[in-house]
């Protein structure tokens, strides 16, 4: 009989990362986190207690994370949560046009920019980039993905052989939309994303402020979530957990300087159509990211220096 997913993903070869990327020190366990993510041996999840970086340790090795970012464990696959990957990817076309139309109004007032979004995913903010009218370019290892992008938005995107076409400061903005935190060694990525980028280019990415956000806290108070329900690929995709101060140590040891870094950002939770539950959670965020930087995500504008 063959496995079931769940047992493949416990069976991905894996590798341990016993060391803070960020200063070195030694990792130590963190069994809270473990549960967060409902880890079972031999996974685990590591913290450094002066960073307060969180990463996964043991963790699936190269080979491993390949297996799992395919259409049976992950892309609407059964090990994926929730199943309808489409329908996610369908509603943050309006969270990139206003996240593009941000990024125009900070490099310049008529500007047309030569773009590469990094971990392109299938293909939304590469289609929206092109309808504002800019050159984007998309990079996606999965080809799972790509050919979604293909059928679905219509854009081709670059495979991880693609890379070795791009050359040393071909960009003005480099734009990674969930992508670093699943990344097994986001500071190389982030020193590539310097070579290719202009002088004084932007880097904008966001990531999520997964577990230790005001949200999530309210959820698991009240039991009704705030961390995965069961194991599954979602427990394993994440490579990096960061929190705004480790986010800013990370981009300032790659050469970028943080212009602007929040922990809410309205687009993704619009008031159209009205719901009760949207202004809930558009107040309690907002007002975490203000009083503390307490809301769900990280999303920073970065400069390279
Ligand atoms: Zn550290």
């Amino acid at each position: 009989m063959n496995d079931s997913w769940q047992q493949q993903l416990r069976k991905l070869p894996l590798e341990e990362v016993p060391h803070c990327i960020l200063c070195g020190a030694d990792g130590k366990p963190d069994p809270r986190w473990n549960g967060y993510l409902e880890l079972t041996p031999p996974f685990g999840v590591l913290h450094c207690t002066s960073c307060m970086l969180h990463w996964l340790s043991p963790r699936p090795n190269a080979e491993g994370y390949a297996r799992l970012y395919s259409d049976a464990l992950y892309f609407g696959g059964r090990g994926a949560s929730p199943a309808g990957y489409m329908q996610l990817a369908k509603r943050r076309m309006g969270y990139f046009r206003a996240r593009i139309h941000a990024i125009a109004k900070i490099a310049a007032a008529d500007a047309h920019l030569a773009i590469l979004d990094y971990g392109a995913a299938t293909g939304e903010f590469v289609r929206a980039a092109l309808d504002e009218g800019h050159e984007c370019m998309g990079i996606e290892l999965s080809a799972d993905a790509r050919a979604t992008a293909r059928a679905v938005n219509n854009v081709k995107l670059l495979s991880a052989d693609g890379i070795q076409q791009i050359g040393e400061m071909q960009f003005d903005l480099v734009h990674m939309n969930h992508v670093l935190e699943h990344m097994p060694d986001p500071m190389s990525h982030l020193l590539w994303c310097h070579r290719v980028l202009r002088p004084h280019g932007l880097l904008v990415l966001e990531v999520p402020q997964q577990f230790e956000n005001d949200l999530d806290r309210l959820r698991r108070w009240l039991h009704v979530g705030g961390r995965q329900k069961r194991f599954d690929a979602y427990s394993l995709h994440h490579t990096y957990f960061f929190s705004p101060n480790a986010m800013k140590l990370l981009l300032n040891g790659s050469g970028f300087e943080t212009l602007n870094l929040v922990t809410f950002d309205p687009n993704s939770t619009p008031l159209s159509p009205f719901s009760l539950k949207n202004v809930i959670l558009r107040t309690l965020l907002g007002l975490a990211d203000r009083l503390h930087h307490g809301g769900n995500i990280i999303e920073v504008f970065s400069r390279k220096l």
